[in-house]
């Protein structure tokens, strides 16, 4: 039932967005509406070292404070190093890139919420495909949902199909099922709609190079978003931001960003470059017509 759903609901999709590309430019600029302020977030995943932090801050654009919210997802040992040097960036948010379930117990190696908070995160991510390779499934993505949220945590969920599965045509199943158990433990009172954020990471797209088109990425956006009013609460989801993932870059940030679901990037290689990162994140300002020193773009 719902894969015929799916798959109408597909059609239909491509056949709006084949009839607004036709009219070139149409949907720039995508001013930012929902309450959602726009957010970008680095995850440096196993990279950069303390030593490198100074040269980073100092690389990123000043402005970068006046535009969408951004965050750093830095390995967790280097969290109280850039929380002690953001200095003028203070406005920059941290976050780490996984979490244990647990909030405290027998884990050898593992890190609890009260423990990233105390390193002074305010976001983490949880499933990202790289942890999802390593064997993390949807029912403990979930768990380190919860987790996140009752430590104080905002948690970046990331859900994506894999390339046979685009190629099938089981993408939005996929995701379906991503999301239906994920977020499964979430019941009224619902958290706060920006305190959850959800990242659309095509797994083909992610270190690869291969970016999905703005139209790929829009589709899924706008999809997630109504799976989310399903499962939880359509004024709810109007106002929890989607962000997508997957090879972004300083080319292709400006028409991801202008459609009008997606409400910032996941950003893994091109966050390692401060002068890229800003550009992105520049070029995201201006399609959301946010307030952003243009000179970033010199
Ligand atoms: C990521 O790691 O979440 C990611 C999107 O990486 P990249 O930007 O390198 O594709």
């Amino acid at each position: 039932m719902n894969d015929l759903r799916d798959r109408i609901e597909h059609i239909v999709r491509q056949v709006v967005m084949e009839t607004v590309e036709r009219s070139a430019d149409s949907w720039l600029p995508a001013p930012f509406v929902g309450g959602r302020r726009p957010l970008i977030v680095a995850n440096w995943k196993m990279n950069l070292l303390a030593a490198d932090v100074q040269k980073y801050l100092a690389g990123l654009a000043p402005q970068i404070e006046s535009g969408p919210e951004v965050a750093i997802c830095p390995p967790l040992v280097l969290l109280p190093v850039l929380r002690a040097a953001l200095g003028k960036h203070s406005q920059v948010a941290l976050g780490a890139q996984d979490l244990h379930p647990f909030p405290f117990g027998a884990h050898t190696g593992e890190h609890n919420g009260a423990m990233i908070v105390d390193a002074g995160a305010d976001y983490v991510i949880v499933g990202h495909s790289e942890r999802r390779a390593a064997g993390e499934q949807d029912e403990l993505v979930g768990r380190k949902l919860q987790a996140a949220l009752a430590a104080g945590l905002r948690p970046i969920v990331c859900v994506g199909e894999q390339l046979d599965e685009r190629e099938n045509g089981t993408t939005l199943k996929v995701l379906r099922n991503q999301l239906s158990i994920a977020l499964a433990g979430l019941a009224s009172p619902l958290p706060d709609p920006a305190d959850l954020v959800v990242a659309y990471e095509p797994v083909w797209a992610i270190g690869t190079g291969r970016t999905a088109t703005a139209a790929q990425a829009q589709e899924i956006v706008a999809f997630i978003r109504e799976r989310l009013g399903e499962l939880l609460s359509f004024a709810w989801a109007a106002r929890v931001r989607i962000l997508y993932g997957g090879s972004v870059t300083v080319d292709n940030a400006e028409s991801l960003a202008a459609r009008p679901d997606v409400d910032g990037f996941l950003i893994g290689g091109a966050s390692l470059d401060p002068d890229k990162f800003s550009k992105i994140i520049a070029r995201a300002a201006r399609v959301k017509s946010l307030d952003y020193n243009r000179e970033v773009e010199r």
